[in-house]
């Protein structure tokens, strides 16, 4: 087993871009290391579809190379290539039983029968479908036949890497938890490279160590959940990122504070050298937004949501922008005028969409 490397991989699909928005996919570099669970996030549109096709061979990369470990793969047909897919929709042979269609991938190369029995049973464990293994695939759910498509994606150990596009979107919702996590113990107990394409942040934070958001074409971070969640490079991801998104304020700076709609929020010292009066954007999660009985910025509350576990208010600022803030437990809250506490540890600083390095 090997990683996978993408040298400056990038892909125009009417070949011959004039500039970057002609490019499906904008040129990017990356390994994908050995053993891994990757997720490709991001909205509909945003390339995550064709990155996969470059790996699993479906699309020819207009720009870049693509290697196999040292072996450069950019031009080599699929099934050349030793990557096993999972598609969204259930791609098995109705005739077969269960076994069958899991030890499928095994037969065709040839892997004698104690071993293919042995990882049928194997796979079969993992995925609950013990049970199912004699019976046709024909009478069986749409569910178990997903799941039989995962199996067939995983039942082979010396594959490059495992590509899901989407695997999950005919799983109905309820067995969705229980997949989900039960993915990520297959991911652990195979040690596969695996590459996730999913538009659904809890999939993706759930099933990967390291996710890869992408938006408009390009990679804009690649990350743990802990690091998206902590530290989003690109206000994109601080918004993309959570449920609700970050906050975004617009601002300027003022020596070691920042004015936002006639409010002074301090920056503190990790954002030293900013120039005077630069347009900035504050990010701060709702979570270190807080409504407080002490002291802090005054807002108005406009709505609150409550949804249950927590209560979510949103607090205008009183020049046009406003904040999604927590409501403490047990704290009353109604429409009007209000305190907000913003943690000044957790405020991160974005020039130009970017954030500026300072904590
Ligand atoms: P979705 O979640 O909707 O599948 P995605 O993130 O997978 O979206 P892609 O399918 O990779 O995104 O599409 C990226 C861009 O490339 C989009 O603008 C899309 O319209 C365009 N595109 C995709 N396939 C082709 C194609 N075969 N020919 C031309 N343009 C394409």
């Amino acid at each position: 087993m090997a990683q996978i490397t993408l040298d400056g991989i990038g892909h125009a699909y009417g070949g011959d871009p004039k500039t970057e928005a002609d490019y499906a996919l904008k040129p990017i570099h990356h390994v994908w290391e050995a053993g891994k669970a990757y997720a490709l996030l991001g909205p509909s549109g945003c390339g995550k579809t064709t990155l996969l096709n470059i790996i699993s061979g479906l699309v020819i990369p207009s720009h870049g190379r693509l290697l196999f470990g040292d072996r450069d793969v950019t031009r080599l047909p699929t099934e050349r290539r030793n990557i096993a897919q999972v598609f969204q929709f259930p791609v098995i042979y109705d005739t077969m039983t269960v076994a069958e269609n899991l030890a499928f991938p095994l037969v065709n190369r040839g892997v004698a029968r104690p071993r293919i029995d042995a990882r049928v049973g194997e796979i079969a464990a993992m995925l609950d479908l013990t049970a199912d293994l004699k019976r046709r695939a024909r009478g069986l759910t749409a569910d178990a036949k997903q799941k039989i498509s995962l199996g067939r994606g995983l039942v082979r150990s010396d594959v490059s890497a495992v590509l899901f596009d989407e695997p999950l979107t005919v799983i109905d919702p309820a067995l969705k938890w229980e997949l989900r996590s039960k993915l990520k113990a297959v991911h652990r107990a195979l040690d596969l490279l695996m590459i996730y394409v999913t538009h659904d942040q809890v999939e993706a934070l759930t099933f990967a160590d390291k996710v890869v958001v992408m938006n408009d074409g390009r990679a804009v971070q690649i990350g743990t959940p802990a690091e998206l969640f902590e530290r989003p490079e690109h206000t994109f991801v601080g918004y993309f990122i959570g449920s609700p998104g970050m906050n975004l304020l617009r601002g300027e700076v003022a020596g070691a504070e920042a004015r936002v709609d006639g409010h002074v929020l301090p920056l503190g010292a990790a954002y030293p050298a900013l120039p005077q009066g630069m347009a900035v954007t504050l990010g701060i999660r709702p979570d270190y937004a807080t409504l407080t009985a002490g002291d802090g910025l005054p807002v108005t509350v406009t709505r609150v949501d409550d949804l249950g576990r927590k209560r979510l208010a949103h607090a205008s600022l009183g020049g046009g922008q406003s904040v999604v803030a927590t409501v403490p437990h047990g704290m009353g809250v109604e429409t009007g005028p209000a305190r907000l506490r913003l943690d000044p540890g957790k405020i991160h600083v974005y020039v130009d969409e970017r954030r500026v390095a300072g904590r």
